[in-house]
């Protein structure tokens, strides 16, 4: 760890350990996502490249170390894409104790049968699955893929889930408030909460000012000044290269290579604190903060008041429209 003097006990170069850790374990995404910058980077980035059990292991133990209390199987990727998933998830939950909890967000679609059994047996406490739409056309037009397989894949989760009278995963469904989507928010609302699932509504993000999604990511967006990430979040790439947050979509903040440091060592480092001094001072010329937008808090659509009720699987009328695909 480096201990240097001059860092230590600053709460803008050294804020204590991460609160949580955002873990790559496989590359790319089979969505097309239109405010997702995922296959539209100048940086050529491979799909389906996973992360080495050893370095996997060496992360998460380094993360128990440190008393990181979140840990999220996701960065800039679809977690379904790695077959080991669940494995991973259980080596996690084999080894956690509230508050500390595992976590993975997923556009659903690869939610296989093999997949549900093996979430609902890894000891996952939460998952959310990014449902954009529930017109299958507008659903397609914004992800780039077929909607009932999605709403299948759910549905059968929670078949399962209720067959073993798990209480875990929680689920969730989540939204990004994009202005394709906002006129069908109060459906949607009705519809999961028909099915005793919360709907979420994302704020949108412009992914550091992304050019390849300049056109989608739009709305009432505002700097993100009181951004946190520096201080709160560890991205771990598939290769062992922390990034700076995760809207380091083109890996221009690479912070250190886990392969040869040591979480710690990198955490403390003389770059991370320059980064969060700048960023706190909103001296951020040349950093990708300075292209960073996210909407207004004003654009939260969840009501509190309305707590989801277990239903009826799907039961209810089908979204217009529904394809089979
Ligand atoms: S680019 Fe900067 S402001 Fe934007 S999320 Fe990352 S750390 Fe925060």
């Amino acid at each position: 760890m480096d201990d240097s003097p001059g860092n230590a006990g600053d709460p803008l170069t050294d804020p204590g350990p991460p609160d949580h850790l955002l873990i790559q374990t496989v590359t790319g995404c089979n969505g097309r996502c239109r405010f997702c910058p995922n296959s539209k980077t100048r940086r050529s980035i491979p799909t389906g490249r996973r992360m080495a059990g050893e370095l996997f292991r060496t992360v998460i133990d380094q993360c128990l170390e440190l008393g990181v209390r979140r840990f999220s199987v996701y960065l800039m990727n679809e977690p379904m894409l790695d077959p080991e998933l669940p494995q991973r998830i259980a080596y996690i939950a084999a080894r956690i104790r509230k508050p500390q909890y595992v976590k993975v967000i997923s556009n659903g679609s690869l939610l296989t049968e093999r997949m549900a059994r093996g979430l609902l047996d890894s000891g996952l406490d939460k998952l959310k699955l990014s449902v954009q739409s529930l017109d299958p056309h507008t659903y397609r037009e914004v992800t780039g893929l077929p909607l009932a397989r999605t709403l299948r894949n759910i549905a059968r989760l929670m078949e399962l889930k209720a067959a073993a009278g798990a209480k875990r995963p929680r689920l969730e469904v989540a939204m990004v408030d994009s202005e394709l989507a906002r006129a069908e928010l109060p459906a949607a609302h009705r519809f999961w909460q028909a099915q005793g699932v919360r709907l979420s509504v994302q704020p949108m993000e412009n992914r550091a000012g992304h050019a390849a999604i300049r056109q989608s990511a739009t709305g009432n967006l505002e700097r993100f000044t009181g951004c946190r990430r520096l201080s709160e979040q560890l991205g771990v790439l598939q290769d062992g290269r922390v990034v700076q947050c995760c809207a380091d979509w083109e890996q221009q903040g690479v912070m250190g290579d886990l392969t040869r440091q040591r979480i710690s060592d990198v955490w403390r480092a003389p770059r991370y604190g320059e980064f969060r001094r700048r960023l706190a001072a909103w001296d951020v010329a040349g950093m990708i903060c300075a292209g960073c937008r996210i909407a207004a808090a004003a654009t939260e659509h969840d009501d509190p008041e309305q707590q989801p009720q277990p239903g009826p699987l799907f039961a209810s009328p089908s979204p217009a429209g529904e394809e089979t695909a």
